[in-house]
Parts: C-alpha cells; structure tokens; sequence
C-alpha cells in the first residue's frame, strides 16, 4: 500500500503541470470571454446599424405608399366628381405594383350619406353593368338602414386579385372602419390598424393607408370642405415584409412589426401583429439579440423587431473564441505536458542529485567510520612543510594527542632529532618523483615526551592536475614489537642470571673496541678473572648460594669503567679501553683497575645468612689497536688467568712477562709507600727561589727515604700514588707539613716572611674537600695563607674548569696564591689563562734549558714573559743552572727563578742555613 508521503510525491510531480494547465485554461477562457465580448460588441453595433438601416427602409416604404396614395388623393381634389373609369386609368398608370407589390390595390371608398345612398347605389349599378358583374354584388355585405354615412368601395385598381372589396362596406372590418373616420376627422394621412384583408386567402393580414378627400369649400356652414370619402393603399403585410427583405435593405435582418395603437394614445393599445419576414419564424437568433424601434407610421405606432436572421458575424468571427479556446487549451495542455516534463526532469535530477550527494554523504561516512575506525594511524600532511592537516583518531592515540591538538604540529616537529635527515631525504625523494612511496620504522614524540617506534608508510596523493601536494602517512604502533625487539636483544646479549653482558655481546663489541683504540692509537686492557673455588661453594652450600654469589660480583662490578661481561659460569671479563698511550703506563693503569677489582670483591658477601669471601682469580692482557685478534686477546687473558691461579689465586697477572715484572716493582712500591708514611719514611725537600737576587721562599719537593732503596725520586712514586689515589693522603701530608714549617719560620727573625710553593697533584686537587683540607692544614698549624702559593699543572686545571675556578676563588680569598707549574707544555691558552684567578706563571725547565741553543725556546721562554706581564702575572723560571740562563731571563724581565744555579732542593735546614750565608 501507497504510504500518504509517497502518493503526495506522486501528486507532486503533477502538481506544476495542473497549474500550468489551470492557468492556461484560466487565460484562454478570460482570452475567449474577452473575444466573445468583443465580437458580440462589433456583431451588437453592425445589428444596430443594420437596424437602422431596415428601420430607413420601412420608414422608405410606408413614404413611397404615402407619396402613391396622395398622388391619387390629388386627382381627387382636382376633380371631386372622378369616375371610376378615369381613376383606374391613372391608377394603373402608376403601375405601383411593379415597383410595390405588397401593394394590393388602391382604391376610393365613399362617404355615402344615407341620404344620398341611392345615387350612389345607381351609380354604383352602372359601373357593375359596365364591367359585368351582377347587381347583388353591389355595397356588401349591406350593414342595414340606420346608419348615418356609408362607407363602399367604389373605385378599385386592379379589380383582379381584389375579389370582394368592390362594393365593400367597410363596417364589417372595424379597424379599416376606425381609420376611415380618423382620416376623416384629422384630414390627414392615415394607417390603419392591421386587420384580415378580404381579398388574401393566406396571411391575410394588412393595413390600409389613406388619405381623406374633402371638397373644395371654405369656412363652416355650407360651403365648408365637405369630406367625400378617402383614398387608400390597401397593404399585404406579409408581401411588404418579403418586399423589404428581398430588397435587401434588411441585411439579414428578420423583422417583425407590430401595431402599438394609436400615436396620440396616452395609453398602449393593443399589440396587433402587423407580420414578419419570412425568415422571422426561421431564426433560431437569441430573443436577447433582439433589438425594437419604434416607426412612427402616420397616426400609428409601429414597434420593429429585429433579430439576426443569420448570423451576424461571419463563419471565422463566430469560430475565432473557439479557435481561442481550442488554442488556448491546445496550448495549456502543451505546456502542461513540457512543465509536467520538466517537473520530471527537474525532479529526476534532483533525485539523482540528492542520491549522489546521498552516496556521497554515505560514502563519507563510510569513509570517516574506516578512516577514524582504522587500526593504524592515517595522516595526511602537507608535501611541503609536513604539517597535519587531517588525522585520524588512531593516529592522535598513539601518539597522546587529540586529533585537533596535531592540527598545529608538523611530522618533522615530532620526529627524532637522528632521523631528520632521513626522513628529509626521502621526502625530497617522493616529491620529486624519485620514489612512489616511503616505508621505515622511525620514532614519533608521545605528547608525554617519551619515543613511541612506530612502522610508516608515507605516499603521495595526486591532485587534478596530476601535483603531488599531499603526502598520505600511514603508521602502526610498534613500540611492543620494538620492545620485544629489544627485549630479545637485550636477552641475546645480556645474561639472564646478573643482567650483565654476555659473552655475545663481548664477541660483538671487542673488534669495535680494538679498531676504536688503533685510531686513537691508545692502549687498553682486558681483564679476565673467574671466582676461586667455585666450584666448590656450589658443591658444598648449594647452586642458590652460587648463583646469590654471581649476582653480588655483578652488582660489585657494575659500576667499573669499562665493559664487564659475564663470560661463563663463574667468569667475567672487564674491557677498559683508552688506558695510556704507553705500555708501561696501560699496564699500571690496568693493575690499578685490576688491583682495584680484586679489593673490592674481597669484600665478605652474606650468603644464606652466613659470611663469605670470594677472591677471584685475574687474568690481564693489553691490547694496542687490532693488532690481535678477538680470540688472541681472550686466549692470552685466559693463559694469565691461569697463571695467576697457579700463582696461588687471589691476584692477576699480566700476560707481558716483562709488564708482569713491572706490575710487581709497583704493587710492591705501592704498598711500600703506605708503610712510608706510617713509618715517616717522607721529608721535604726545599729548593729556593729568588727574586732580583735574594731568596723570596722555596718549593717543596717530596723526598722518600726509602729503607732498602734509598732516597726515592717523586718521578718514580708520584705518578704511582696518583693512578692508586694515594697521592691524595701524601699530598695532604706535605702541605700541613709545609704549613707547621711556615708557621714555625714565623718566629724566626729573617723567615717570617717566606714563601712556600707546594705541588698538587691533580686527583688531590679534584678532590670535593680539598679547599677543606687547604684550610684545615693552615688553620691546624696558625700558617698565613698569604705564604703558601699552591703549584697546579695545566692538565689540572682544564679537567673541569667552573669547578677548578671556584675551589682557587675560595682559597685566592683566603689569601692563597697559586702557580701554573710547566706553563708552556699543555695546551695553555689565553682565553683560558684569562679566565684563571692564577698569580704566577712558571715558565718550565726544558725551555729555560735550551733557551740558549734553541731559537725556538728562548722566544717561548720570551713569549711567556711578554704574556704573563700583559695578564698582570708574575712570572718565573725554574730549572735555571748556568748564568748565561739566567741573563737570558733577565735580559727578557724575568727576574724570578730557581735552579741548581744556586741551589738543589736540599733539606731544610740546609735550606735555612742558605738563607743564613745569603
Ligand atoms: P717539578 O714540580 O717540576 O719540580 C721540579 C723538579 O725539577 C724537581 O724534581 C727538582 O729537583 C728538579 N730541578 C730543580 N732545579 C733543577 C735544575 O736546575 N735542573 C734540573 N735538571 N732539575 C731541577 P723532583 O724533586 O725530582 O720532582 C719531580 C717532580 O715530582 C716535580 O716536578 C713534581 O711534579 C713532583 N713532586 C715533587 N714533590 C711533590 C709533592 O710534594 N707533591 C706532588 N704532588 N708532586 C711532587
Ligand atoms: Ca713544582
Ligand atoms: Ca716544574
């Protein structure tokens, strides 16, 4: 069943045709009205001429039987006493009826006075006599005696055609009677009533016009006019109305004429038919068409009907409202039909618009429901500038965003700093064409900063006219398979147990690292250990235990510079690269590290509750570079690992014999100078420096006296103390022992006012306290910070020079002065210099030495004096021995120095005992 909206729709569609067609019907009836009018007013005004036109015409005829009848009249007047005889000569003489059939006869009727009825009857005899009719015939029908004048008929032209009215006494027809008597009282022309004329056998009906005939008299009395009779027309109504038509006066015009009455009569007569013309009683004309004039006829009125015997209008007029009509309908219909074709159309194409845009509509639904559906991220961005301008919801939720919130970002503001330029290239790639797609595995900024890896596909997306202005970028999540990546990675090179790296990772990186050492042409060190009696701890306490034990090493390990890796089951291995750039210096290095490793995990370890102590044994082998092999280099590390178990565990040994020799002097010098200090094996030494001559203070120089070896040089132990950090106690031992020597010296008269320079070691100065331990030394021993100058090296001071400045800011306010000791062989530079709260610059002893033999040195020894005097810095030499030195230096300002010229570092009483002799 047809819903009401769909029948609506269905009507619809015809609606504009129904309107279209109403509105032409409309017009075409108004327009066919409208002629209609208009035709009837043309056929209304040619009816009202052609009616008077026919009104003339009967006016014309009644005037022509006027002008007959009173042409006879005359004859009368001329000669009252006319006879029949000549009457009827002149009456067909005229002929009127060739001209005026309808005109029946004319005729004289007689005013016959009783008195004189038997002459006239006599006379009347011998005209029957004459034209042989018989004598009854002669006034009939005879009205009687009693009547006062008779009226008869006694001349008549023609007789033919007028049988009965000869002799005729007009009382038997009152109408002809009645005008008889008002032609005699008015001596006027007059017309009668119709009445049935006598001589007619069909339509009958006529009228007489007459004129009276008076005598000739004068006055009243007896010689007064006397009225004789009257002369008349008599008239065939119907002939007359054919006459009229066939005349063609009447212009297709049917008449109908009728007798009002009398003019003078105030009040209507009564209606009498005259007739009508033959086409009256045919016309099937509307009685509205009908148009009526009154004729004045003489003493009567006629009214004259008309009406359009045929039509008035011509076939075309008649038919042109048809035509109008038809047309009109013909054409509302047409139109109709192309407005209901339109309606059609137009309603087709709107459909098919509104399904398309319907399709289309749906299309984008379906569209943004796959686009914001989608599992991956889909973006598009500009080619250009990669800026998002679309996103779908996956895309803003992998990456933290709201979809908008990306809208104002750009790819590359997300993208990792390290894929830059990638990215870069290959976009360049795909707008040129080069590529049709870009695929890679790169890493997006989540809103909450952390890297989320994801899997991109970027393609270009082709504009009409064939531009690529955008740039559709598709990414997956992959940060979980990246991390399962990494987490396979880290499982592949990592060793389950401690977390450290494993024996893959070492194989992996140890040729890296050895090519990494060639190019820097720096010395490294592998060091091999694996815990003592293991094997038996798992035995005995159980593999838990063991495996607690493991898990404790890594954690000790964890922190040592270098790659520790888990090497098997109870063996690591450490890799430190970039050691010295010497042998001798790599191997002291190493034993340090591996001296250092064996210390720490000496320390007792709980296992179950109960204490234990593992020793490892340590096998170490340099390397330089990739001279050896991966396998080499473990196999030598694994060979002096045994070595160092058959040497009684607990220790390492170096695979270099000759290193291993090396090792030993120093690990054993090493634990010497522990038992030094405590057994105050170390005194200063104290070489003096001047200024223009005189002694101004000396440097401190450490001496140890050792029990067995002699006086220790501070090249040999130094270097020693400050790679195992033992120069920091020692270094801490000079100074307050310099301080309690100045403090001492302030008592005595000519050594108040000393100068003490004092070295400090690098890895003594960096340490945290060190400015604490400055001030505790002079505070403890009532020294003035204003005589100690502290002697720093340049490699010290670039180590970390915010913090270098800071530590020399603090004691500088104090009073502490400070020395830059072997200016000249770092990497001394003036920006540098300038930022430095330094005092002194000492210019170092392998210039001073060669300042006379070598051109180059003396202009650095000269260069050096120039700068520090532009820095307003004191300068001075030291290593001076002969006295062509020292002119060198004075002659270029340099007026401070110290040497074996004048003195060696010496103990300090021979010091003072310098001081005494100077
Ligand atoms: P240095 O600070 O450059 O000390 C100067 C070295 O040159 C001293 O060697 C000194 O004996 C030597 N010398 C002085 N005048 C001459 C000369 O005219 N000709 C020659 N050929 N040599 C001269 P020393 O005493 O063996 O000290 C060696 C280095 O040991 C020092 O070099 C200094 O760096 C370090 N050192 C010495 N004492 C200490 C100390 O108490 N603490 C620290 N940290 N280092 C010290
Ligand atoms: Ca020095
Ligand atoms: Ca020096």
């Amino acid at each position: 069943m047809n819903s009401l909206p769909t029948i609506l729709r269905a009507v619809v569609h015809w609606l504009p045709a129904i309107g279209v067609a109403m509105l032409g019907l409309v017009l075409t009836h108004v327009l066919a009205e409208q002629q209609r009018t208009s035709v009837e007013r043309v056929a209304q005004a040619r009816h009202a001429e052609q009616v008077e036109a026919a009104v003339n015409a009967v006016n014309q005829r009644i005037l022509a039987y006027t002008e007959v009848v009173a042409g006879m009249r005359d004859l009368y007047l001329v000669d009252p006493a006319l006879d029949y005889r000549q009457f009827e000569r002149i009456a067909a003489g005229h002929d009127v009826r060739v001209s005026y059939p309808e005109i029946r006869n004319l005729s004289f009727t007689r005013r016959v006075p009783a008195a004189g009825r038997s002459v006239f009857e006599q006379r009347m005899r011998e005209q029957a006599e004459a034209k042989g009719y018989a004598a009854g015939q002669i006034i009939h029908p005879d009205p009687g005696p009693g009547f006062e004048n008779l009226f008869v008929v006694e001349h008549l032209w023609p007789h033919a055609g007028n049988d009965g009215v000869w002799g005729l006494s007009i009382h038997a027809q009152p109408n002809n009677l009645a005008s008889m008597l008002r032609a005699w009282a008015t001596g006027v022309a007059v017309v009668s009533a119709p009445f049935s004329l006598v001589q007619e056998r069909e339509l009958a009906n006529g009228f007489l016009l007459r004129f009276p005939v008076f005598t000739a008299g004068r006055g009243a009395g007896p010689s007064a006019p006397e009225f004789i009779g009257a002369i008349a027309a008599s008239i065939h109504a119907r002939s007359m109305m054919s006459a009229l038509e066939d005349s063609g006066f009447l212009r297709g015009l049917a008449l109908k004429i009728e007798d009002l009455g009398r003019v003078a009569e105030a009040e209507p007569g009564v209606t009498i038919l005259l007739g009508t013309t033959p086409s009256w009683s045919a016309t099937r004309a509307d009685e509205a068409l009908m148009v009526q004039r009154e004729l004045v006829v003489h003493d009567r009125r006629w009214q004259l009907s008309f009406l359009p015997a045929q039509g008035l209008l011509s076939e075309q007029e008649r038919q042109l409202p048809h035509w109008i009509s038809a047309g009109g309908v013909l054409a509302s219909l047409l139109l109709a039909m192309v407005a209901s074709v339109l309606t059609r159309r137009y309603l087709l194409t709107l459909n098919a618009v509104r399904s398309t845009h319907q399709a289309l509509e749906r299309s984008e639904d379906r569209f943004l429901a796959v686009f914001n559906q989608a599992a991956v991220g889909i973006s598009l961005t500009d080619s250009e500038n990669g800026h998002f301008l679309r996103v779908n919801r996956k895309y803003g939720a992998i990456l933290g965003y709201h979809e908008d919130e990306l809208m104002v970002l750009s790819i590359q503001s997300l993208s990792h700093p390290d894929e830059l330029g990638a990215d870069e290239a290959a976009m360049a790639g795909l707008r040129a064409s080069a590529v049709s797609e870009y695929h890679c595995e790169k890493r997006l900024r989540h809103k909450n900063g952390s890297w989320i890896w994801v899997d991109l596909t970027v393609s270009p997306v082709f504009d009409s006219v064939g531009e690529r202005p955008w740039h559709v970028g598709v990414i997956q999540d992959i940060s979980a398979r990246k991390a399962a990546e990494a987490e396979l990675q880290y499982l592949a090179y990592h060793d389950a147990l401690t977390g450290l790296p494993n024996r893959r990772q070492l194989l992996d990186r140890l040729p890296q690292i050895l090519q990494a050492g060639a190019r820097r042409q720096r010395f490294g060190a592998l060091l091999m250990f694996d815990l003592d009696h293991f094997k038996l701890l798992n035995e005995t306490r159980g593999h838990d235990q063991g495996d607690q034990l493991l898990r404790e090493v890594a954690a000790r390990l964890r922190d040592e510079n270098g790659l520790v890796v888990r090497h098997g089951d109870d063996e690591f291995i450490l890799v430190a690269e970039d050691l010295a750039d010497n042998a001798v210096l790599a191997a002291a290095r190493a034993g340090a590290l591996g001296e250092g490793v064996l210390e720490r995990l000496r320390a007792p370890v709980q296992l179950g509750g109960k204490p234990y102590q593992a020793t490892v044994s340590m096998g170490v082998s340099l390397f330089a570079g990739d001279e050896l092999s991966v396998d080499e280099l473990l196999s030598r590390a694994d060979l002096a690992m045994h070595e160092a178990k058959l040497n009684g565990r607990n220790t390492f040994r170096f695979y270099d014999p000759a290193l291993q020799e090396l090792a030993n002097v120093r690990a054993a010098l090493s634990a010497d100078m522990q038992v030094g200090l405590e057994q105050q094996q170390f005194e200063l030494f104290y070489q003096p420096q001047l200024e223009h001559g005189y002694i101004r203070g000396a440097e401190v120089l450490l001496r140890w006296r050792h029990p067995r070896d002699g006086l220790v040089s501070p090249a040999t132990f130094i270097p020693l103390a400050e790679e195992t950090g033992f120069v920091v106690e020692l270094g801490d031992w000079v100074l307050r022992t310099a301080c309690v020597q100045l403090a001492q010296w302030k008592k005595t008269p000519g050594f108040a006012e000393l100068m003490l320079a004092v070295n400090v070691s690098p890895r003594q100065f960096r340490q945290a306290d060190f400015v604490e331990r400055v001030l505790a030394a002079l505070a403890s021993s009532g020294a003035e910070a204003r005589q100690l100058k502290l002697e720093l090296t340049e490699g010290l001071l670039l180590h970390d020079v915010d913090d270098t400045i800071d530590k020399m800011m603090r004691l500088k306010s104090y009073g502490v002065s400070f020395s830059l000791d072997d200016f000249g062989t770092g990497y001394s530079s003036l920006a540098y210099l300038k930022r430095l709260p330094l005092d002194q610059l000492k210019i170092d002893q392998s210039f001073v030495r060669d300042v006379l033999t070598d051109p180059n040195d003396a202009a650095i020894a000269r260069t050096v004096v120039a700068l520090a005097t532009s820095l307003g810095l004191a300068v001075i030499a030291e290593g001076v021995e002969t006295e062509e030195q020292l002119d060198f230096l004075e002659r270029n300002h340099c007026h401070a120095w110290q040497g074996y010229l004048f003195s060696k570092p010496v103990p300090v009483a021979e010091f003072e005992a310098l001081l005494v002799r100077s």
